[in-house]
């Protein structure tokens, strides 16, 4: 059998790894294989331009690594505390949080994150009877109405939108926080369902590859090559239409007996053709980040990873990450890296900067946060268009219908990627793995 992978990010590379035994395998990637995975050189080490870790309780990221042989390159970020930057400095984030939310009111009084209104009215929680069901609320309107609104933006918001680069007045609860809808379905109170939350077998929550998440696809590219597969990565060899039945890949008129689409949401859409049913994929919104990372001659604060920033104090930038603390192989003793965000769904002022006075800005701001004056002896400024798909409240339902579509219109067609079930790095690896067996076996396969 033939199958074509159409996109060579982490997706479409999962779905060739695990075609790879059953199926003659071409992988057509125009761009750049590893998509929005990329690790480049910065002052001299491997430093992450996009991901920089992914998360161990999704287990797919580190099984892949596993069946790989990377298992000992492994390592979890350094311990540290995260912050917020609220009320004119840097707030430690209290324990106990899940995704903002928290399961214990002890910390959220003693962080001066909260107003003693604010304060009065998350406690409110433990007394409210239940409320709307939690399912179909953005994951906004399910805090708020549990918590009230100072928690749903001074913490979940920071948090989630910002994991997500988008507004958790728009993401769906359900989409893109099932820990806190299931914790309301196991309480009338949110806060003690999340103390009922499932604890973790132990061990780190996060881990990358020691010389950064780009050796992932490195190591899957190697394998794949070493198993016979075909890459195709010519601008000119860029597919531009998928056609049923007998599937042809264009410009290329080779038959395939399958394929996996893992490319970006519009582009799917356009390579199926309108009458695919698959047009809601061009609804799914989109958010471009940009991501500055800076090298600086001293010591950052000690045991802070990072701080997040509420969209309420109307700053540029969304988030900073003090790399080199989190990652200690990232600097030399002394000396620090940072990787500080910016730009989210319908903010895009980043975007419009160029990189050196976007790079003024993110720095000046630092510098306010920090409370001292900074000066770089490195920058570098990676944009990532169009990389986070927004799960909007019936995001579930829209990818249940338009894989529905497809499994009718292009019998052995599957769909792969960050728009569909997850956009962290191990959803996609297993988005690409589901796919695979779409495609191979032709058929409907548990869902994931
Ligand atoms: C800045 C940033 C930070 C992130 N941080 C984390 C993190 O810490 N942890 C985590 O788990 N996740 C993180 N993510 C998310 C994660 O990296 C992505 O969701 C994931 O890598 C997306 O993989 P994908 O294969 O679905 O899509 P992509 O990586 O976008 O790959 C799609 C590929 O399709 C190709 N393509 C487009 N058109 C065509 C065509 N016509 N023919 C063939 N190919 C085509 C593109 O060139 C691209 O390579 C981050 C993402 C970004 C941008």
């Amino acid at each position: 059998m033939r199958v074509a992978v159409v996109g060579g990010g982490i997706a479409g590379l999962a779905a060739a790894w695990d075609l790879r035994h059953v199926a003659e395998v071409t992988v057509f990637e125009p761009n750049r294989l590893g998509g929005s995975i990329l690790t480049t050189e910065f002052e001299g080490r491997p430093v992450d331009e996009g991901a920089d870790a992914f998360l161990t309780r999704v287990p797919e990221a580190v099984q892949l690594c596993e069946e790989l042989g990377l298992q000992d390159e492994l390592v979890a970020p350094a311990v540290g505390a995260s912050a917020l930057w609220a009320n004119g400095g840097l707030q430690r984030l209290p324990e106990g949080l899940v995704l903002g939310a928290p399961s214990d009111l002890g910390g959220l009084l003693q962080s001066r994150i909260l107003s003693p209104l604010g304060l009065a009215r998350a406690a409110l929680d433990l007394v409210l009877p239940r409320r709307r069901p939690a399912a179909a609320l953005s994951v906004r309107d399910l805090i708020a109405d549990r918590f009230g609104a100072q928690v749903a933006d001074r913490l979940v918001d920071p948090l989630v939108g910002g994991i997500h680069a988008g507004w958790t007045g728009e993401l769906g609860a359900a989409e893109v926080t099932p820990q806190l809808v299931e914790a309301t379905q196991r309480a009338r109170s949110l806060l003690l369902g999340l103390r009922g939350t499932p604890k973790s077998g132990g061990g780190p929550v996060f881990l990358a590859p020691r010389p950064g998440v780009g050796r992932l696809v490195e190591a899957l590219v190697r394998s794949l090559s070493e198993a016979g597969v075909r890459f195709l990565t010519e601008a000119a060899q860029a597919v531009t239409t998928i056609s049923s039945g007998r599937v042809v890949v264009e410009p290329n008129p080779e038959p395939f007996d399958a394929a996996v689409v893992a490319t970006p949401a519009r582009r799917t859409a356009e390579l199926l053709g309108p009458d695919a049913g698959v047009d809601a994929l061009v609804r799914v919104p989109t958010a471009s980040v940009v991501l500055l990372t800076a090298s600086f001659p001293q010591p950052l604060p000690p045991a802070l990873n990072g701080f997040l920033v509420p969209r309420a104090e109307r700053r540029l930038m969304t988030a900073c990450s003090f790399a080199s603390n989190k990652w200690p192989h990232w600097s030399e003793p002394g000396r620090s890296v940072v990787r500080v965000s910016a730009g989210r769904h319908r903010d895009l002022r980043a975007l419009e900067l160029d990189d050196d006075a976007l790079a003024d800005r993110l720095l000046d701001e630092l510098g306010q946060a920090l409370g001292v004056a900074l000066s770089p002896t490195a920058t570098r400024v990676s944009r990532w268009p169009d990389a986070f798909p927004q799960y909007l409240p019936g995001h579930s339902a829209l990818v249940a219908a338009v894989e529905q579509s497809v499994s009718q219109h292009h019998p052995r067609v599957a769909l792969a990627g960050s728009t569909y079930r997850g956009s962290g790095i191990p959803a996609c690896i297993a988005s690409g793995r589901r796919a695979a067996r779409m495609a191979a076996l032709g058929s409907e396969v548990t869902a994931i």
